[in-house]
């Protein structure tokens, strides 16, 4: 079978949240030549992509770019920053959090979760107060980091990240705060240094539409003075060096070239339409979506309509019925990929991803395929979800202009 095979005729609908359908402009930017990393030309495009990743995530301090998917970047962010045996507290809204909290151990830590009893847990976001006590008990100051996921891409949940940094102040603990936004960056507003976050960990290939390959940490000057003290051992993801050798817009190894040039292109589309068109974009899309899931009668896995992702909706398939084999249908009837469940909710639920380069028409052909496969699969819906996301979409025009004056 050629890899051709899998691109058969139309568009394959990639509705997952992440890696995220990737623009024509972006494809086409990767496809320029393979420059010498240590040439002059290159430091333009390292100096241009180094400033633009600053202003997406809001911050003005480093922003560190490694070739690595997100969990390079989440490890990178504990190596840097702690030593052995270290004391983490770790909020569990969802499977990567969990996932994170295994990488964490498996370094050395020892970690501490916190979360809501039973299912609760993966169907809210982060509970601040929770922090606040648990801080406040911590009176020897033992905890060394706070580590909660912006966008729980598992259960489509956004935590509070500003609530987060109120309650470490409430507390007066000088933990730092290491914050997953791999999914949640250029799709949900993320405010890097307003927000008061240590250590910003993002991905390329959710919001920033490209595909994997890169990821990102954002600092403060604070996890850079940590960073001198810690003794996990790092080398490859280690700040010091990349700080240096950025400066002159160079990294000391060899960067994905032609993923920065995707970069730069992404940057362009996201930072020239401005953060706020892209952040409203995507609140409208989960918004039409939810109307859809709500007209189908059938739950959504966030319980809290304010932490609602705008990146994407978990839809909760009836007792009985496997949403990975609805999913099957979906897929292999209608062309259209969506997330499965995953760990402690693997059948019960599938994800619908509306991030990136997607449109309202994409969308309500998603959740046409959605409806028919769930349909086929046996399931009896209240009512058409499509009927609703396109009567969502008709009555709620864009709020910003699609071109920025
Ligand atoms: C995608 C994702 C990850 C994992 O990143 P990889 O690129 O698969 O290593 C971690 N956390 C969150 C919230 C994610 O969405």
């Amino acid at each position: 079978m050629l890899v051709t095979d899998f691109h058969p005729t139309g568009r394959h609908f990639l509705q997952i949240p992440g890696p995220s359908p990737v623009p024509e402009r972006v494809l086409r930017a990767m496809s320029l030549p393979t420059i010498d990393h240590r040439g002059p030309e290159f430091a333009m495009l390292g100096k241009k992509v180094l400033r633009d990743v600053q202003r997406i995530f809001q911050t003005i301090q480093p922003v560190m770019i490694y070739p690595a998917s997100g969990t390079g970047a989440w490890e990178a962010a504990l190596v840097n920053t702690l030593s052995a045996g270290d004391h983490v507290l770790m909020y569990e809204t969802g499977h990567f959090a969990f996932l994170w909290n295994k990488l964490a151990t498996r370094l050395g830590l020892k970690t501490e979760v916190l979360s809501l009893p039973g299912m609760e847990g993966w169907r809210h976001g982060v509970q601040a107060h929770l922090i606040e006590e648990r801080l406040k008990a911590d009176t020897a100051h033992s905890i060394k980091a706070v580590c909660v996921v912006h966008n729980e891409t598992s259960t489509g949940v956004t935590s509070d990240i500003a609530a987060v940094r109120r309650a470490m102040d409430a507390a007066k603990h000088p933990a730092l705060l290491l914050v997953d936004t791999i999914s949640g960056l250029a799709g949900a507003d993320y405010q890097h240094d307003a927000w008061g976050v240590d250590v910003s960990i993002s991905g390329s290939q959710k919001g920033l539409m490209l595909p994997p390959g890169i990821s990102f940490n954002a600092l403060s000057a604070k996890a850079i003075e940590a960073s001198k003290h810690a003794t996990l051992p790092k080398a490859f993801w280690a700040w010091d060096e990349i700080i240096e050798m950025n400066k002159g817009g160079y990294w000391p190894t060899t960067p994905n070239t032609n993923l920065l040039y995707g970069l730069s292109e992404a940057c362009d589309m996201i930072l020239g339409q401005g953060l706020e068109a892209v952040f409203a974009r995507h609140q409208r899309w989960a918004a039409g979506v939810r109307a859809a899931v709500r007209a189908w009668g059938l739950p959504i896995q966030c319980a809290d309509e304010k932490v609602y992702s705008p990146i994407l909706t978990g839809v909760m398939t009836p007792e009985g019925v496997d949403a990975d084999a609805v999913r099957k249908i979906i897929h292999e009837r209608f062309d259209c990929s969506l997330g499965t469940g995953l760990g402690k909710i693997k059948g019960r639920m599938f994800r619908i991803g509306h991030l990136g380069d997607s449109n309202d028409l994409t969308l309500i052909a998603t959740v046409a395929g959605c409806e028919m496969g769930l349909k086929l699969a046996g399931v009896r819906l209240a009512g058409s979800g499509v009927q609703a996301i396109m009567d969502h979409y008709a009555s709620h025009p864009v709020a910003l202009p699609l071109q920025a004056a």
